[in-house]
């Protein structure tokens, strides 16, 4: 089973003072953290500073994005490669903010995937439906789309190791999760796609995590799923003891499996 991993998309949220209270608090309380990964995804503009304060604590920093073409022409735009000269590891792609509000494609990710794995960074890719997607039964086509154009051209060995978001787009900062059940259907249903693709081996280590209002009122639950190997958290990240409270559920749960 794949180690889990919980991490904080901290959005266009705090100001450079609160980032820097959370993760000094994040680190200090997290020393000696065991069978959990953990990261935090700041703004672009806190990530030198949050990198710093987290080096050498375990925890991971991660951008929210990246533009996909090395470098360039691109004002306002980002590149990997400043992410990795700065200390970051992961990266979130196509996250539904991006999909929906600034309009990327499955082409557009799909780049950006394949220039964050050539760089060495690990990227944390996110998929999911929209409401009236799911009211049509279309859930399982979506995902099935966005997989595979998001994949295309990956190296085998790039696929394993790979994380995968689902986060249903109307799960996402409303307050109204996807039960356990509804949420394990779909990740199975995207292990099975990647069992198909790329083997029961790869399949196995690629960590699929689920995003969309997660509390610590749902966490157990959630990690209860035998499909969910980690939480893509956004709202409950950026308090200390709500994220906190997420973490040290996924270890007590690797202690007591349901
Ligand atoms: C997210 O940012 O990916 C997210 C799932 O947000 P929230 O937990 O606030 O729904």
């Amino acid at each position: 089973m794949p180690r889990p991993f919980i991490v904080g998309n901290w959005k266009m949220n705090l100001s450079l003072q609160e980032a820097r209270i959370l993760a000094t608090a994040l680190r200090k309380r997290l020393v000696g953290v065991e069978g959990v990964d953990v990261g935090v995804c700041p703004a672009f503009v806190f990530l030198m500073e949050i990198c710093s304060i987290l080096k050498g604590s375990g925890i991971f920093v991660g951008a929210q994005n990246m533009h996909w073409e090395r470098k360039g022409a691109f004002t306002g735009e980002v590149s990997g490669e400043m992410l990795k000269e700065i200390g970051c590891t992961h990266v979130i792609l196509g996250h539904s903010e991006r999909r929906h509000v600034f309009g990327e494609i499955d082409q557009v990710i799909n780049a950006k995937l394949r220039l964050a794995f050539a760089l060495g960074l690990r990227p944390i890719f996110c998929l999911g439906e929209k409401p009236e997607e799911r009211e049509s039964g279309r859930t399982f086509q979506v995902v099935d789309r966005q997989l595979k154009a998001g994949l295309e051209g990956l190296e085998i060995e790039e696929v394993s190791l790979l994380t995968i978001a689902y986060e249903p787009v109307w799960a996402i900062g409303t307050g109204k999760n996807a039960t356990p059940a509804q949420a394990e259907e779909v990740h199975s249903y995207i292990r099975g796609l990647l069992k198909k693709a790329y083997g029961e081996e790869v399949s196995s280590q690629v960590r699929i995590q689920y995003g969309g209002s997660v509390t610590p009122q749902n966490t157990a639950e959630l990690l209860a799923q035998p499909e969910i190997n980690g939480l893509l958290v956004g709202g409950a990240s950026l308090k200390e003891e709500t994220f906190l409270k997420i973490v040290s559920m996924a270890m007590e749960q690797l202690r007591s499996p349901i």
